[in-house]
């Protein structure tokens, strides 16, 4: 049996869109704000260095996009959360270390200034 019955599989296909360059317009991701995860067609020559581009813009917004921006922007809100706490956390470590290295510095001071009048009271 090697009868192809009908086109009927046509479902879920990408359509082919041309930017005002002409040029294939690619499917591409945002990554940023509240429309990461949102899927979007732009300039066919975006990603070709020093060519100029057209501006072309749509957003592809296929069905249940909205529930997987909605995971998406939330994902990405939760890692800056997580980015500012480390960074927060090493600013704390690095004071944290940085007044050991003081403390540790004026110790040593202190002791080589005792030595130094020990070691001259011995020679007198
Ligand atoms: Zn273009």
């Amino acid at each position: 049996m090697s009868s192809a019955s009908g086109s009927s599989n046509t479902h879920g296909s990408v359509r082919t869109r041309y930017c005002d360059c002409g040029v294939e317009s690619k499917l591409a991701t945002c990554w940023v704000g509240d429309n990461a995860g949102r899927r979007f067609y732009g300039c066919g020559k975006y990603h070709v260095y020093g060519r100029r581009m057209c501006g072309f813009f749509q957003w592809d917004d296929g069905e249940g996009n909205a529930r997987e921006r909605k995971v998406i922007s939330g994902l990405i809100r939760k890692i800056e959360v997580h980015k500012k706490n480390e960074m927060y956390l090493t600013r704390c470590c690095v004071i944290g270390w940085g007044l050991c290295a003081a403390l540790l510095l004026v110790i040593v001071m202190l002791l080589v200034k005792i030595y130094r009048t020990k070691a001259r009271n011995e020679r007198e």
